[in-house]
């Protein structure tokens, strides 16, 4: 999979359209590359950083804004689709991966995505994202989701995440001290306790995380 042709995909929030857009293998990444939604309402940002990881902001259907994910490249040659998913609803909102594993997932949540808005009565899919968020209830700070997010990505992809059941899958959300990554075969977990991003940093340095 070292040369594979990355191919990348997000559903727009405006519309609800899958788009897929070419990304080429992890080197041939370059510095900023954006896909746009046919409808103008949205876009996906590719960005290489200096460090070689890659950074992606992804439109998110559930949430109406974009979400940022720090990847590391190597992930692309090893992962056959590598999900994004949304810190809020857990669903997954990005894809990248080659074309013909990419089909299959947007299939899957395009039949997700009208299960829910079926269950909520919703008629377009405006109806399922938020309206007006105030103040009280500001959703928690993005940039945490990244460093942690990027902590258990990395950790897990080198084995380095432990829960009893051996389970393997493993979920992140937020709680009100700060983050959790949990097994979703057994439900045990492990807390990270950062309100801010300076303390979720601080993590960074774990080499190992067990769940209890
Ligand atoms: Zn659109
Ligand atoms: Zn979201
Ligand atoms: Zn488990």
């Amino acid at each position: 999979m070292k040369n594979r042709i990355n191919h990348i995909a997000y559903r727009c929030p405006e519309c609800a359209t899958a788009t897929v857009g070419l990304l080429g293998s992890a080197e041939s990444i370059g510095d900023l590359l954006r896909l746009k939604c046919g409808c103008g309402g949205s876009a996906l940002d590719i960005k290489k950083e200096r460090d070689g990881k890659i950074h992606i902001s992804a439109p998110c259907i559930f949430c109406k804004d974009n979400h940022g994910f720090r990847l590391s490249p190597d992930v692309l040659s090893r992962e056959q689709v590598t999900k994004l998913g949304c810190p809020f609803s857990g669903m997954d909102i990005a894809f990248i991966g080659d074309g013909e594993g990419i089909k299959p997932e947007l299939e899957r949540t395009a039949e997700e995505l009208s299960r829910i808005m079926a269950s909520l009565e919703a008629e377009e899919v405006k109806d399922i994202q938020p309206h007006d968020v105030d103040e009280a209830d500001c959703p928690p700070d993005p940039a945490i989701y990244d460093t942690i997010n990027f902590l258990v990505r990395d950790l897990e992809a080198e084995g380095a995440v432990k829960c009893p059941c051996k389970g393997g899958k493993y979920g992140l959300r937020f709680t009100d001290t700060g983050m959790q990554v949990y097994c979703e075969s057994c439900g045990a977990s492990y807390d990270f306790y950062c309100l801010s991003q300076s303390v979720a940093e601080e993590y960074l340095s774990l080499s190992q995380i067990v769940l209890k």
